[in-house]
């Protein structure tokens, strides 16, 4: 079996130009959108997604302001920035970029972003009120792992997901969002026994630890759907997975790619939201 690519570029592109056409909308009614990244970081790949990011909005006809604070930043000044922010009329969308300076951490910090602002769902009210059942932007890359599998057909109702990984911006609200959806889903990670024997009895995989080659064929049910959230840089400068995709791709019955899948479409969430808060605001 050669497993089918659930390629995110297409669905990507739409999410974009609907982006695009509602910023111009905005635009006209002279409420032209803004999104804002608070960057405390030197971290080079982080860069490189930043400037996507802001190269996403260009294009869509939406400003992007890159607010940044240094590597050395105060979590004090961060938060205060974050807060000036989300006071600040002329902005619609907020993100605090990670990796964070040590001693600062993003659920404390992104606190600090109004609800109605946080177009990628750091803050922690943002986590509760998905938990909850109630309106909040959901964290960018979780509902792109949602979206990816509607855009492809996979109806989620009564499916058993396995997400390996629990973090706050990619296990844990992706698991909440499944659930919504009907799925019945396992939550692994670090301390999991076993964890072949768990995600080898799931209908869809999410693979979302930051570990390169971590899911390989004997992770995966013949035919399963696996979505591989990782991006892992290599020495030659590319980007991998967390699924072994060579091998992966023998058994499963479909597979997103990296890069390609899970990615763009984060990105076009992210100027999605930015909108839906402009609108909104
Ligand atoms: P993270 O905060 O480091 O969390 C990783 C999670 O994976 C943790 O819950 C950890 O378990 C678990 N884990 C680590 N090693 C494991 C193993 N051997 N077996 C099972 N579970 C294991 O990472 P993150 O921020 O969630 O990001 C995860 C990946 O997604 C990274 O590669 C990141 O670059 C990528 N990502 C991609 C996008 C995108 O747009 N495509 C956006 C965001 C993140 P413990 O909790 O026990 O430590």
């Amino acid at each position: 079996m050669s497993a089918r690519v659930l390629s995110g570029k297409e669905l990507a592109a739409s999410v974009r130009t609907e982006a695009a056409e509602r910023a111009t909308a905005l635009a006209a009614a002279g409420r032209p959108p803004k999104l804002a990244v608070v960057v405390a970081t030197a971290d080079e790949s982080s860069a490189w997604y930043v400037r996507s990011i802001a190269r996403a909005a260009e294009k869509a006809g939406i400003a992007c302001d890159v607010v940044d604070l240094g590597a050395e930043a105060d979590p004090a000044r961060i938060r205060d920035r974050l807060a000036e922010l989300s006071a600040d009329d002329t902005v619609h969308g907020v993100i605090l970029q990670t990796p964070l300076p040590r001693g600062a951490k993003l659920e404390d910090l992104a606190g600090a972003i109004a609800v109605e602002k946080d177009v990628d769902g750091a803050n922690p009210l943002s986590l509760g009120r998905l938990a909850a059942g109630l309106p909040a932007f959901a964290p960018a890359t979780a509902e792109a792992v949602v979206a990816i599998l509607d855009h492809h057909g996979v109806d989620l109702a009564g499916l058993h997901v396995a997400v390996v990984g629990r973090s706050t911006v990619v296990g844990k609200p992706a698991a909440h969002l499944l659930l919504d959806r009907n799925a019945t889903v396992t939550v692994c990670h670090s301390r999991t026994r076993d964890l072949a024997a768990i995600t080898a009895v799931a209908d869809v995989v999410v693979a979302a630890a930051g570990r390169a080659g971590l899911i390989t064929a004997e992770h995966v049910r013949t035919g399963a759907v696996v979505v591989d959230v990782g991006t892992n840089p290599t020495e030659d400068g590319g980007l991998v997975g967390d699924v072994d995709a060579i091998a992966v791709a023998d058994k499963a019955g479909a597979l997103t790619p990296v890069p390609g899948g899970v990615g763009p479409v984060t990105t076009a969430l992210l100027l999605r939201h930015t909108v839906q808060a402009a609108d909104r605001g």
